[in-house]
């Protein structure tokens, strides 16, 4: 990937994008989503502990489907659209832009700047979780799934700056090691160049099937095959980012060869001893 001639955005001038507006945004953000995850909570504490394994396995299906999400909506912060656009620009496509320039500007973040985005992605679909009709099994699974969900997104670009500090806490150290929580040696493979793959960054575990699956290759190409947009072009310039839309798709897994150990007698000299036959049918 070295003769990709990579052009990277301007560091000092992705880090002026990060105004007082936006603070102030995401501190509002934050604030709005505490309530609401509370409101949630309270909701379905009574409910979820009658029904113990609906809400864990709501729970689970949750997390994972945080993963899928923090991959789609990485992907399309890394691959489309540029920071100079209002509100998105400024509040979500420059950070992740920043991020491939500068790895460890993250972890200089404090929790209002790291965190703020994700809460106000949050709101509405927590807000939503907690009006739905709890009384009913169906609901009551979906927004037990969508709390879940809400708070692993939440915690993901906490748990993305956990992945890239030099010395953790030992506790997340821990969890990284068990991957309940993206782990360091994961992640790297989405930091080398073209940033073209591994987007989930909540655990990571969805990173390998959608890799293998073409998932975003193939989103890309229909894209680009419906506007002429080019993934990528903002971040890493209109060269390098043709290549890499050119690149073929990645091989398919293969399966492990087994070897089986050679048997030491021949299987034609043994006598099989005489069971109960079965009456033939006529
Ligand atoms: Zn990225
Ligand atoms: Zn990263």
């Amino acid at each position: 990937m070295t003769q990709l001639h990579i052009r990277q955005r301007d560091k000092s001038a992705l880090r002026q994008g990060y105004s007082a507006s936006v603070r102030k945004f995401e501190i509002a953000s934050i604030a709005t989503y505490a309530l609401a995850v509370a409101w949630l909570a309270w909701r379905l504490a009574p409910r979820a502990a009658e029904k113990p394994f609906l809400a864990l396995s709501a729970l689970m299906l949750g997390f994972i489907a945080a993963d899928f999400v923090s991959g789609v909506v990485h992907w399309m912060a890394d691959t489309w659209g540029t920071a100079k656009w209002p509100i998105i620009g400024k509040a979500l496509i420059r950070p992740f832009r920043e991020h491939h320039v500068d790895q460890k500007e993250i972890t200089r973040h404090d929790f209002v700047e790291t965190n703020g985005n994700n809460c106000f992605i949050s709101i509405f679909p927590t807000v939503a979780a907690a009006l739905l009709p709890l009384h009913e099994t169906g609901w009551l699974f979906l927004s037990t799934m969508m709390f879940a969900m809400s708070v692993a997104i939440f915690g993901t670009n906490q748990f993305h700056k956990w992945a890239h500090m030099d010395a953790p806490p030992p506790l997340v150290r821990a969890l990284q090691r068990a991957s309940l929580i993206l782990p360091p040696e994961h992640h790297a493979v989405h930091h080398s160049a073209p940033y073209a793959k591994y987007y989930c960054i909540s655990v990571g575990w969805l990173n390998e099937a959608l890799f293998r699956l073409r998932f975003f290759q193939t989103l890309e190409r229909a894209i680009t095959a419906l506007t002429g947009a080019l993934p990528r072009e903002d971040d890493i310039g209109k060269r390098a980012a043709l290549v890499v839309a050119q690149q073929p798709p990645p091989p398919l897994p293969e399966l492990p060869r087994i070897e089986l150990p050679k048997l030491p007698i021949e299987l034609s000299g043994i006598d099989l001893p005489d069971g109960p036959r079965l009456a033939k049918p006529d």
